[in-house]
């Protein structure tokens, strides 16, 4: 059993007090003052008896802390947080600022099975899932150092759908009202396209905003840019899409990272209109960052702008997301790019 109590749900705290002969609301302080007040020991949950406090320790149960070991900051406002784990590995995350509001882009994982080419993390060994705590330790970590927190979004390292039950659990910790309480649809999922996970998440009882990293229009394409289209082609992939919208009847966003000469064609841009048609759907076109080693190079902006404008004129809200936090190796694909070979 899991002894770490920055994992549990207030259900499963007021069961935990109730088991240990105290009244449920000893488990409502529990939650509360690990996810609110940044308790980092059972001993600084203050309210709770002396003896119901040691009885917990007793019996083995603890509250894990993640801490900052590197902080770095991009003249544009974007800071990367670094963490070590304690076993030679380490995730990072990213704070993005815009209109006075904070977004945190957390890691699901150390390293990523996926290795898409694109991205350094895909070039890391895996090395394991996060725990629930380890990934909500991410936000509350980067909410002292830096303040509130108002966006979440899983596309930092790792993938969220491959570690689906850890990854919904520290939403379910994140959204809880006596917690940090941030609504729903500020949380948003990236997956690169995992059917089943995708039909997972349709029929959960939490329903975060969902991006999907598809990268190309076709099959043989996209199997050029990330080893996981040789499992999933687009068709299981597009049908798990339709039954996610079925389900929710929720829109959700295309992530297209542009590639010269591989992915960004005026025809590839029709072929991408044809098969996003169906679907009430965003699409943003993202900027390649390169890290050392990156097969691939950017698409110009011109060539970015024309394929944002086919889309655009077949009715598809497209935006282009250009660089940042590029100085510190914070921008999209490029985490954990400072441990690779240079
Ligand atoms: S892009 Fe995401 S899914 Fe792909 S290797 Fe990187 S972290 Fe993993």
């Amino acid at each position: 059993m899991d002894k770490d109590l920055k994992t549990k749900t207030p259900d499963e705290l007021r069961e935990l007090a109730g088991s240990c002969g105290q009244k449920p609301f000893a488990g409502d302080y529990l939650f509360s003052f690990i996810h609110q007040k940044d308790a980092r020991s059972i001993a600084d949950v203050t309210p709770l008896s002396k003896a119901f406090r040691e009885t917990l320790t007793r019996q083995g149960y603890f509250i894990s802390r993640l801490s900052i070991s590197q902080q770095h900051d991009d003249p544009d406002g974007t800071i990367k947080f670094v963490f070590e784990l304690g076993e030679k590995s380490c995730i990072e995350s990213v704070l993005l600022k815009d209109e006075g509001r904070q977004t945190l882009c957390l890691s699901t994982q150390a390293g990523c099975r996926m290795r898409c080419r694109i991205c350094a993390t895909g070039q890391l060994r895996f090395e394991r899932d996060l725990t629930p705590a380890e990934i909500v330790d991410q936000v509350y970590c980067a909410a002292q150092a830096a303040g509130r927190i108002d966006n979440v979004v899983y596309m930092g390292m790792g993938e969220p759908l491959d570690n689906f039950a850890n990854a919904m659990r520290s939403i379910e910790l994140l959204h809880c009202e006596s917690g940090r309480n941030i609504g729903i649809r500020h949380i948003t999922v990236s997956t690169c396209g995992l059917p089943d996970g995708i039909r997972q998440l349709a029929v959960h009882p939490l329903l975060p905003r969902l991006a999907v990293s598809l990268h190309a229009p076709t099959d043989a394409a996209r199997k050029k840019i990330m080893p996981s289209a040789a499992k999933h082609s687009l068709h299981d992939i597009l049908a798990a899409l339709k039954f996610y919208q079925q389900q929710t009847g929720k829109r959700f966003t295309i992530e297209y990272c542009m590639i010269a000469g591989l992915n960004d064609t005026a025809e590839q841009a029709r072929l991408l209109v044809n098969l996003l048609k169906p679907f009430k759907v965003n699409v943003n076109l993202i900027e390649l960052n390169p890290y050392p080693g990156c097969p691939f190079s950017a698409s110009s902006p011109e060539q970015m702008r024309q394929f944002a404008n086919i889309l655009n004129h077949a009715n598809i809200e497209t935006v282009i997301r250009f660089r940042r936090g590029r100085s510190i190796k914070a921008a999209c694909g490029q985490l954990g790019a400072t441990r690779l070979p240079k």
